[in-house]
């Protein structure tokens, strides 16, 4: 398998350190809002990398970090007279109801930044110990030019990041690229006892101890939106390659933009739709589908067409689903031979995956079995049950599984939902026969027994129909 690591800027065989183990970092949401569908695009992308991994046999340890301590935590726990805690905690949850719409599965561990104040204050003074960190009343920074490799993930040298980067001016600072590892205490503001005085940590120091913490000194793969290559990632890989010793990370994943009129999506920028927003018109696999048809490497601009048409695919490989799923149901064909080569559909869906993650060439896969599936059911009359079993299972290991882009609702339930429909028209025939030969006293029987059972009949000039409640 191969994947694009943007620390190299090119594709690498995939090796993880210890298989089937993988271990991957996501850097998850600063929850002071609800997330829009820019974030949306990160978060989903990464759960689908996580579920092929899963689909490849990994065992995938997959932790997603929630910074619930910053600046934009606390501007807006100012304005709405509220306490950080009170805003984090709210947005924290709403987080996690968004992410459940989304489909997308539970991180192995979601760790909250306030959760590991005590881990990035040990980071912090073993930084200091080391001469990489020095203090400034009560404030410590990162000094950039004690970390020879520094601008090695971003490709770019001291020099040219000062000329190039916005950075916070800071007085105190040595060097304007030196970072804040802990910042003294402002009015207001919540903070926790250190060897440098009351304070919080800095964002960049959050991720590095958190993935520390819960993945070891070196993880496999790490990843998060292209904005965070500069400064954070960088920040990332010179305080704990700093503190430790070691590669912090094997492979660096970075997702391509959700743009607005060619603009990215950001809630500073003010041209954002919420997650839950766009949720409230598209399905999850739809929007999921939308993701999925454009490389996460590259741009993508968010337009209702494109997802409209998303919404129309999805119901193409939903209605395949529910063919195969009734058909199986009513079906008691042994087994035989069939002319219909799954193998060839499950090795495009690999090739395709393997190639860092190209998810636009699984979803034409897909596409492709399902325009062949339908046609193999049109063109053969008679079919094994095993043919409508396999080619579900298909879908559900693809389609359901990696990509989430069909929903796996046509369960036990609406087989037998299938199987009853069958029973109750059976039911109905014998009615209409009954109204025929004027026993009514038993055709009103049946109504009145399928009424307790929540089924109702409507009796019209073509026959009746039935309707559950
Ligand atoms: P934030 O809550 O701003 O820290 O962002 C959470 C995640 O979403 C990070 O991995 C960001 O890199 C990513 N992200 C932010 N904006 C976009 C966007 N417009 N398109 C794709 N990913 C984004
Ligand atoms: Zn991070």
């Amino acid at each position: 398998m191969q994947i694009y690591n943007t620390y190299s800027k090119r594709k690498e065989e995939f090796q993880p350190q210890n298989p089937p183990l993988v271990t991957f970092y996501m850097c998850g949401p600063t929850v002071y809002d609800y997330f829009h569908i820019g974030n949306a695009r990160s978060f989903v992308m990464s759960d689908i990398f996580r579920r092929y991994l899963e689909y490849k046999g990994y065992q995938v340890k997959f932790v997603m970090n929630l910074t619930d301590v910053d600046d934009r935590i606390i501007k807006k726990s100012i304005n709405e007279n509220k306490t950080a805690k009170e805003v984090s905690e709210f947005y924290s949850d709403r987080f996690f109801e968004d992410i459940a719409k989304l489909n997308i599965k539970p991180a192995t561990e979601f760790p909250k930044a306030t959760q590991h104040i005590s881990e990035m204050i040990e980071m912090i003074s073993d930084l200091e110990k080391k001469g990489f960190a020095y203090n400034v009343e009560g404030n410590v920074f990162f000094n950039v030019s004690k970390f020879k490799e520094y601008g090695k993930l971003s490709g770019k040298n001291i020099d040219e990041l000062i000329v190039g980067a916005r950075i916070e001016v800071n007085e105190s600072k040595k060097n304007p690229l030196d970072f804040a590892l802990w910042k003294k205490v402002k009015e207001g503001e919540p903070s926790w006892e250190s060897p440098w005085g009351k304070g919080r940590p800095g964002w960049h120091i959050e991720c590095s101890a958190m993935s520390i913490k819960h993945l070891g000194e070196t993880i496999d793969i790490h990843a998060g939106g292209n904005d965070l290559i500069f400064p954070h990632h960088e920040n990332e890989i010179a305080q704990s390659e700093a503190a430790c010793d070691k590669t912090f990370v094997k492979y660096w994943l970075h997702f391509g933009f959700l743009n607005i009129q060619s603009e990215k999506m950001s809630k500073s920028l003010g041209n954002f739709f919420t997650a839950r927003d766009v949720l409230n018109k598209y399905s999850a696999e739809s929007i999921r589908l939308f993701f999925a048809q454009t490389h996460y490497v590259g741009p993508l601009n968010f337009s209702d067409e494109l997802l409209q048409s998303s919404a129309k695919g999805v119901e193409k490989i939903s209605n395949l689903y529910e063919i195969l799923q009734q058909k199986s149901a009513l079906n008691n064909i042994e087994s035989q031979t069939i002319d219909f080569n799954f193998t060839k559909y499950y090795e495009r869906f690999s090739i395709a995956m393997d190639d860092d993650f190209s998810t636009p060439q699984a979803v034409a896969v897909i596409f492709d079995f399902v325009r062949d599936a339908n046609k193999f059911i049109t063109e053969n009359e008679i079919l094994p049950k095993s043919f409508y079993n396999d080619a579900s299972e298909y879908l559900v290991n693809t389609a359901v599984n990696v990509l989430g882009i069909l929903k796996d609702d046509f369960s036990k339930n609406k087989i037998e939902d299938v199987i009853d429909d069958k029973l109750i028209d059976i039911l109905l025939n014998i009615r209409s026969q009954l109204k025929n030969e004027k026993n009514f006293e038993l055709a009103d029987m049946i109504r009145n027994e399928l009424q307790i059972l929540g089924i109702e009949l409507k009796d019209g000039k073509d026959g009746t129909t039935f309707k559950r409640k």
